[in-house]
């Protein structure tokens, strides 16, 4: 499985710098996980692919380009985007995103192929299938409804935890998957910032520690994500410290293969 964490963060050149202010994981150039910034950084290639869209939950930061993302392939789509999201998160994307004033309600507009977008439901805990991969969605614990998944090829296996702090339930189904290649993992918050973490419901590096001690797969790569731009270095350093084998923080734009 080919998994990129697509750039958010552009310098004066226009070239992608490592900051991560958006979230949108592309597997197999097919799938994404979050759409945060699909439609600034997706290649023409990969804009002609991506048909498949896993929603975790509706903060900006993982939805920002999604609209902008289907507007700009209107006219050319031959069959619809479909959104994947819990009920919830698709009841709560109709209301406060496709709702005709932030942007148009696609879910009702075709072109002259058909629907342009829809949305496929996730149940909770029974896999299903998105393009080639089986999935699972596992009810994480942040502020709004919001789901980490497993994501299988049949060969590889990897865990995403999206936002989340402290939680029990993600572990417990991560445990269950006979064998896990890589765990994709937040930690926004530096120690510091513990308080803030805990009401906005993040991991910092000392509460990942914690809940790491709940995983028990070994030999796995561990790539933290979703580290605030504006205490990258001190997370990082916070991260390097807990000193956890193939503990790492993964580079936007570069593609890991499972
Ligand atoms: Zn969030
Ligand atoms: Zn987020």
């Amino acid at each position: 499985m080919r998994i990129q964490l697509l750039p958010s963060t552009f310098d004066s050149q226009g070239h992608a710098t490592l900051e991560q202010r958006l979230t949108c994981f592309l597997i197999d150039e097919c799938v994404a996980v979050d759409a945060g910034s699909i439609a600034l950084a997706a290649t023409s290639e990969q804009r002609e692919k991506v048909r498949d869209i896993i929603v975790t939950h509706p903060h900006m930061d993982h939805i920002a380009s999604l609209p902008i993302f289907i507007d700009d392939l209107f006219p050319t789509l031959k069959r619809p985007i479909r959104i994947h999201a819990t009920q919830e998160v698709i009841e709560l994307l109709e209301r406060d995103i496709f709702n005709w004033n932030v942007y148009p309600r696609f879910s009702e507009l075709q072109n002259s192929y058909g629907p342009v977008m829809t949305y496929v439901q996730i149940p909770l805990g029974q896999e299903f299938k998105v393009a080639h991969l089986t999935v699972t969605a596992i009810p994480v614990n942040h502020i709004v409804p919001t789901i980490g998944l497993v994501v299988t090829d049949g060969r590889s296996t990897v865990a995403f935890s999206s936002d989340t702090s402290e939680t029990d339930e993600f572990w417990r189904v991560v445990n269950r998957v006979p064998r896990i290649d890589a765990l994709l993992v937040e930690a926004s918050f530096p120690n510091s910032m513990a308080n803030l973490a805990e009401v906005s419901r993040h991991y910092t590096p000392a509460s990942l520690q914690r809940d790491l001690r709940k995983l028990n797969h070994n030999g796995l790569d561990i790539l933290a994500v979703h580290i605030k731009p504006a205490y990258r270095q001190m997370v990082i350093d916070e991260l390097e410290a807990l000193n956890i084998p193939k503990l790492g923080v993964m580079e936007s734009g570069r593609t890991y293969e499972w």
